[in-house]
């Protein structure tokens, strides 16, 4: 029942990497997988928010390093979250869900506005609010603005799910075959560790203001779904 469950309202962050099936551009079949674990566990109640990376389409610190401005490199990395945002509301909306898309960059032929108080009316209504554009600013990342949204919006929790990386871990597993994954970890010893598995600035902001965070790995058939039901999955944590 809707009193047993874990969480009422969460925010959901998809790495735009995953978008992309480990190409540029949007993979269909990726996305509508994905979208199918979201709505299956919307139907069970959730309330769901989602901040979409853009990784599969331009990282600005990436094309600084080739030689462009780096605010007009993010603008970029911004409007590839909004094609994102699209190509999984499109999918959502196949699977019988209700979308809105709310961009912090104002196109209003493709996306509301970003207006809180409206997204928390979707949210009640059942409907997925994604947000695209990230925060609208350069120099932030969709990690940290999915803290944000998560704090304005009134979720119980953020997930933030991760490409190769299933938790965080005391080390770099990709480089390091003896890191230890935690089962939960504190915001204060992910800071001081320096572990870069989520942004600095989201892990503050979430100790700040005592929001939990769950890290987990999007691989599998079911992750999503899981992790969105309040299973026990990859990595909590706390203030
Ligand atoms: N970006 C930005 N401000 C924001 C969010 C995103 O400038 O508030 C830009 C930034 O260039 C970033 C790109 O958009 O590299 C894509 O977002 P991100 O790297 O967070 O996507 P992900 O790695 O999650 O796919």
């Amino acid at each position: 029942s809707s009193e047993n469950r874990a969480y009422q309202r969460v925010l959901l962050k998809l790495s735009g990497e995953a978008f992309g099936g480990g190409r540029i551009g949007v993979d269909p079949t990726v996305v509508k997988g994905i979208a199918h674990q979201i709505a299956v566990a919307v139907r069970e109640g959730v309330q769901v928010a989602i901040v979409v990376g853009g990784g599969n389409f331009f990282r600005g610190a990436e094309l600084q390093q080739q030689g462009m401005d780096r605010s007009r490199a993010d603008y970029m990395g911004m409007l590839g979250t909004v094609m994102n945002c699209l190509a999984l509301s499109d999918f959502l909306e196949k699977e019988g869900c209700e979308t809105r898309v709310q961009t912090a960059i104002t196109m209003g032929q493709v996306a509301e506005p970003y207006i809180p108080r409206r997204a928390i009316r979707h949210l009640e209504k059942g409907r997925i609010v994604l947000f695209g554009a990230g925060a609208g600013m350069p120099y932030f990342s969709t990690d940290t603005v999915s803290a944000q949204r998560a704090l304005e919006i009134h979720c119980d929790a953020v997930f933030m799910s991760k490409n190769g990386v299933d938790g965080v871990y005391d080390s770099d597993p990709r480089t390091n075959p003896e890191a230890k994954k935690f089962d939960r970890v504190s915001y204060s010893q992910a800071l001081v560790d320096g572990l870069k598995v989520v942004d600095a600035a989201a892990f503050s902001l979430c100790m700040e203001n005592e929001l939990p965070m769950v890290v987990f790995g999007i691989q599998g058939e079911d992750t999503i779904t899981r992790a969105l039901r309040g299973e026990p999955i990859g990595t909590e944590v706390y203030a």
